[in-house]
């Protein structure tokens, strides 16, 4: 019996004049490599190709939530019409490299025009140039409209400064896009940031409602069972997947979050809990670093629950805070500090991953929920992954190039221009100041104080020698004297 996807065998026949190239994470209708395309003239290109599961580990959960939602999409663009050629994982003459694949299309099709979209990762936009080079053909590569801050604006911005403070151009685009702002240009609730009242711990059993999940549909199952057999030794589990694949789930996944978690979410924001993995989050990076759902969307809505008195101020600036601040500024970041970025090592940090990283087995109970929900789900919330996972990554004087290739690996949200900023950046300082002022370390102390894990740990998190010594108040103090 034939499956939803066996539509995307279909060949397109004959030449083509434009040949718009989508890659895994440019799921955007409104993407200007789909403009004006011509359906009786010009065709998409869409392809699988296992260098991107493979040229860092990638969880289970992770390349089946791409090739799930990369199918729907080309689906959606052949039902609207367009002509699509679909390269799946297993055809046989697949290279397994998106630049093979671009290739083989131009010989078949002879477009007279390639365009695409800026990708996410400095990798393969240096593999496609690379290709562009020695090809016949004439490339175009167009800026990502679904980001609200064209990189040359960011890289104004950034030109001169000193230091790239977030906060700064937080409230520049506050200003630029009129969020949250008053008519006589000051901030809503007259206040830019609500940080200090988002920093509430629970103080008994939190009950937030069920995030809403979505069941794997056939062209899902079928990812799923691809994957398992193309990547048999990968990490992760992907029996619990729950992602939305398709631009109507992501917007479905906003609106639930709207509803039911907005309005707790700013105070709670950093706290963590004992087999609670999503708590008060949005669970909306997966669809907004696919592409499926546009920022401008999420932020108007978290706006329609403030004025209807749904949510506090708290809250929303919280919310908005991350949407149009810290995700455009890591953005920024990634492009504006070049591909050599990511070889910065200001701490001078050379240790290997331990390898519970990958398994969440380990006697250190915030470190088995952090990663487990990890292996589990695929997922962890900011301070999880800062406080948590990466702190520890720090004390324990892990080498930030490790680090950040396992949160590219592991999380389902994971493009390399916002893991890598946020990690060897935020998380390990070894940008040397670019996105964070000073090194987020903190002892055992901090995740006692914003969790219930120590209750439940052999370890005494005010404790740094001894048998029941908390790894993270040791390693703590030995960062201190290292540095
Ligand atoms: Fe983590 Fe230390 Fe607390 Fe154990 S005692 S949960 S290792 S912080």
């Amino acid at each position: 019996m034939g499956t939803p996807s066996d539509k995307l065998r279909a060949r397109v026949d004959g030449t083509v004049d434009r040949l718009a190239v989508v890659l895994g994470d440019q799921l955007d209708r409104e993407s200007p490599a789909l403009a004006d395309l011509d359906p009786s003239r010009d065709a998409v290109l869409m392809m699988e190709v296992a260098e991107e599961a493979t040229h860092v580990p990638s969880h289970k959960q992770r390349t089946a939530l791409f090739l799930s939602a990369m199918r729907h999409f080309a689906l959606e663009l052949l039902d609207d019409g367009y002509r699509v050629r679909y390269i799946k994982l297993d055809e046989p003459r697949n290279t397994g490299t998106l630049a093979g694949e671009v290739d083989r299309a131009v010989s078949i099709l002879t477009p007279a025009h390639v365009t695409l979209v800026q990708p996410g990762e400095h990798r393969v936009l240096a593999a496609i140039r690379r290709w562009a080079k020695r090809a016949s053909v004439d490339c175009t590569i167009q800026q990502d409209t679904h980001f609200l801050t064209p990189l040359d604006q960011f890289a104004e911005w950034a030109e001169g400064r000193k230091q790239l403070v977030m906060e700064y151009f937080y409230r520049e685009q506050r200003r630029r896009l009129d969020i949250l702002m008053t008519k006589q240009g000051k901030p809503r609730g007259e206040r830019w940031n609500y940080d200090k009242e988002n920093r509430e711990a629970f103080g008994e059993d939190p009950r937030p409602p069920k995030p809403m999940r979505f069941s794997p549909d056939r062209i899902t199952q079928e990812v799923i069972q691809l994957v398992d057999r193309q990547f048999p030794s990968a990490y992760g589990s992907v029996e619990d997947f729950g992602w939305p694949v398709t631009r109507r789930d992501a917007a479905r996944a906003l609106k639930d979050f709207l509803a039911k978690r907005l309005a707790h979410f700013g105070p709670h924001q950093d706290a963590m809990w004992t087999d609670q993995p999503f708590l008060y989050h949005s669970l909306i990076s997966p669809v907004l670093n696919l592409k499926l759902l546009d920022p401008q969307a999420a932020v108007a809505g978290a706006i329609e629950a403030f004025e209807a008195g749904d949510a506090p101020i708290q809250s929303v600036e919280g919310f908005v805070r991350q949407v149009i601040g810290w995700r455009e500024f890591i953005r920024g970041v990634y492009w504006t500090e070049g591909a050599e970025y990511g070889e910065r090592n200001t701490l001078q940090q050379f240790g290997s991953l331990p390898d519970f990283y990958w398994t969440g087995e380990t006697d250190m109970h915030c470190l088995t929920q952090s990663l487990g929900q990890v292996v589990r789900h695929g997922y962890g919330h900011h301070i999880q992954r800062l406080m948590v996972t990466g702190n520890f990554a720090l004390i324990a004087g892990i080498h930030p190039r490790a680090i950040s290739e396992w949160y590219l690996a592991m999380y389902v949200d994971a493009v390399d221009w916002v893991t890598l900023p946020n990690t060897l950046g935020m998380v390990m300082h070894a940008d040397g100041g670019v996105v964070g002022t000073k090194p987020y370390a903190a002892s055992g102390r901090y995740i006692q104080r914003m969790s219930n894990y120590c209750e439940s740990c052999r370890f005494n998190p005010g404790k740094r020698t001894g048998e029941d010594a908390c790894p993270f108040t040791t390693f703590y103090w030995d960062l201190l004297i290292r540095n």
